[in-house]
């Protein structure tokens, strides 16, 4: 870690106004939930071509809830680690005004943030493509896979390729990157549209962005003020150590 470019990104999220996240799966893989790219993770078995797909749960659901149950499972498991801590750190000191996750595991909250978007929509309910009815994860815990009274399989409300972004979620996070002066973006490859979207608009509308990942990405050279490349566990802790510091918080 470059303490450098640690200090020049802390002073600049210390003097914005209007600081927000982009975060993605790469932000939960030191909770044990692997992203896309893992070698060895559930996505090599799993290809999220065949198994994310609105029409493959159509066509298939069974089959599809194979890589679900799996999923819900290291989920059900995870918990928060210091990336999705220091961010809820941030926003209580006042310092971060709401995270957009593409993540559908619920570690931001159980990390303390509040302000969270959840772009991908959310694990926690189940709903009925074919008759509309809706379930609470926990009235269907452990049935695989979980069926409608209809007697149809469910789809939990998470999104899925080919299905449309929560509308709600669409127009803030348009909003919130129209109108912030900086851009965290951690642990995304950005390739998942439109997702992919919010940075550039943040930029477009003059934020700066500090980008946090392993390996540089497509943004990295394009727009990427300042790059920050690590764990996001080790990155994001060092960051909000530093705004304490510029802040007078011990
Ligand atoms: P991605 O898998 O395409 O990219 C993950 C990025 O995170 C990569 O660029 C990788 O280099 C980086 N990364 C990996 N470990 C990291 C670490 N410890 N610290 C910092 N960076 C790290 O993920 P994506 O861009 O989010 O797109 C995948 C889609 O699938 C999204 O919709 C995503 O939310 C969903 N997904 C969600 C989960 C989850 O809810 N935890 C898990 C897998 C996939
Ligand atoms: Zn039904």
């Amino acid at each position: 870690m470059d303490a450098q470019l640690i200090n020049r990104s802390a002073e600049l999220i210390y003097n914005s106004k209007h600081t927000i996240a982009l975060t993605g799966a790469g932000i939960s893989v030191e909770s044990g939930i692997p992203d896309f790219r893992s070698k060895d993770g559930l996505w090599s078995r799993y290809a999220p071509e065949e198994y994310a797909t609105i029409s493959a749960f159509r066509e298939d659901p069974e089959k599809v809830w194979r890589m679900l149950r799996e999923m819900e499972e290291l989920v059900l498991g995870a918990k928060p680690n210091p990336a999705h801590i220091g961010l809820g750190e941030l926003e209580r000191m006042g310092y971060l005004k709401y995270i957009i996750t593409q993540n559908i595991d619920n570690l931001h909250q159980a990390g303390g943030a509040r302000n969270v978007i959840e772009y991908h929509g959310n694990s926690s309910t189940l709903s009925c493509l074919w008759c509309g009815n809706s379930y609470n994860v926990e009235e269907k815990r452990g049935e695989y896979p979980p069926l409608c009274k209809c007697g149809k399989i469910l789809k939990p409300d998470v999104v899925f390729f080919g299905e449309p972004i929560p509308p709600y979620a669409l127009t803030k996070s348009f909003q919130l990157a129209a109108s912030s002066d900086l851009l965290m973006i951690i642990g995304t490859s950005a390739v998942v549209s439109p997702a992919n979207t919010i940075p550039s608009i943040a930029k477009q509308n003059g934020a700066k962005i500090i980008e946090i990942n392993l390996e540089e990405t497509h943004l990295t050279s394009t727009i990427t003020d300042i790059f920050l490349k690590g764990k996001a566990g080790e990155v994001v802790p060092a960051l909000v150590k530093e705004v304490k510091r510029l802040a007078g918080i011990n």
